[in-house]
């Protein structure tokens, strides 16, 4: 070992999906919108005006807190802005969770959060899942130094109801209570309206996936304005330059289209919801979804088997070797010419292994 190396900070990092390199195969692997971002966000790239590279872009993303403060209801210092709401969850665990007792969090959820926990150092306590996969608020009825939940809940896709996070926001005063809304707004009702009664509580969205723009890095979060104000501060401890003037230009022009937004979500919500029966039909069970992925197991095949087979046949999906959901697969909803393809090889599968 080198001298060197004894100060090397020792990390299990989050793993990410498969980004392959060959654009010939069927990605439903890391929950990407299979549809384009907004007509203007292309154009605005298309033509874009590169003297505006020689600058450093505006440290506090003002244009895009107020736009997506304005369409939410809310003052602009209730918004924070980050890159991907990776960043903004990283820095909310950051900015809240310091104390000493145990931050919460569902054993079967995102996987980044108790990464982010162990980097810093911040203890923590997996919650599990009902045998249903469902999240009982009265297991969050103890004693926490903070609370984490994706709702909908990746990668179980289920939705919890705004009772749900009421009762843990009450329950929970002396707590920061962050609601990771990744997927909501794939038919989800949002608890953002609980901001009004509880200043403990932050409500985290992302341009990764319903505004098809993965590839741009946008992430946000609101809160009550001393909560904003506090994350900045941690912000501009770590990196003032956060967002790219390119992103910020974009993801404003994102925002003002709400016609063409709401037209892809109910696209994907559609073909969600035809994706669920025809999976039936083919022997598979799942939750219910409310996002833009199912999660489903086989009647008589594994998990890792379908997974591989589905590889061989070029279509990536999301599988884990952990327990209690080894046998699951999780599989992004595409568009409706990848899906059919998705069916004729899940069949293809399930026929062959027949023989
Ligand atoms: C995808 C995802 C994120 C991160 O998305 P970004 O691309 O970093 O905005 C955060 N939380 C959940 C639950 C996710 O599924």
């Amino acid at each position: 070992m080198k001298e060197w190396m004894k100060n090397v900070r020792n990390v299990t990092p989050y793993v990410a999906g498969e980004q392959p390199a060959d654009k010939n195969i069927i990605k439903l692997n890391t929950n990407e919108n299979p549809y384009p971002p907004a007509p203007a966000v292309r154009e605005l790239l298309s033509g874009f005006d590169t003297d505006i590279l020689r600058k450093y872009p505006d440290p506090d993303i003002k244009d895009l807190c107020a736009e997506l403060a304005a369409y939410h209801g809310l003052s602009s210092d209730r918004v924070f802005c980050g890159v991907g709401s990776d960043d903004v969850i990283s820095v909310a665990f950051l900015t809240f969770f310091a104390g000493k007792k145990k931050v919460l969090f569902p054993d079967v959820t995102y996987a980044f959060y108790p990464v982010w926990a162990q980097l810093y150092g911040i203890p923590y306590e997996e919650i599990p899942l009902k045998e249903d996969f469902r999240i009982d608020a009265a297991d969050y009825r103890r004693e926490n130094g903070g609370i984490i939940i994706p709702n909908p809940n990746a990668p179980t896709s289920i939705l919890e109801g705004i009772e749900f996070v009421e009762d843990i926001l009450k329950h929970n005063p002396s707590s920061m209570v962050m609601i990771d809304e990744a997927y909501i707004d794939f038919g989800g009702k949002s608890v953002l309206p609980l901001l009004e009664k509880y200043d403990n509580l932050l409500v985290i969205r992302t341009f990764s996936k319903s505004r098809s723009m993965a590839g741009m890095r946008i992430g946000y979060c609101m809160g009550c304005k001393e909560a904003i104000a506090a994350m900045n501060s941690i912000k501009a401890s770590i990196n003032s330059y956060t967002l790219s003037q390119i992103a910020i230009s974009a993801g404003v022009l994102s925002v003002k289209d709400d016609a063409y937004f709401k037209e892809q979500c109910g696209r994907i919500v559609k073909t969600r919801d035809e994706a669920l029966k025809t999976l039936a039909g083919l022997g598979f069970t799942g939750p219910e979804s409310a996002a833009n992925f199912v999660f489903v197991k086989h009647e008589s095949l594994p998990g890792d088997y379908i997974f591989e087979e589905l590889k061989k046949r070029r279509i990536f999906v999301r599988h884990w070797n952990k327990p209690r959901i080894a046998d699951y697969l999780r599989i992004t909803i595409g568009s409706d010419e990848e899906m059919k393809r998705l069916y004729e090889a899940l069949n293809d599968i399930i026929q062959s292994e027949r023989k």
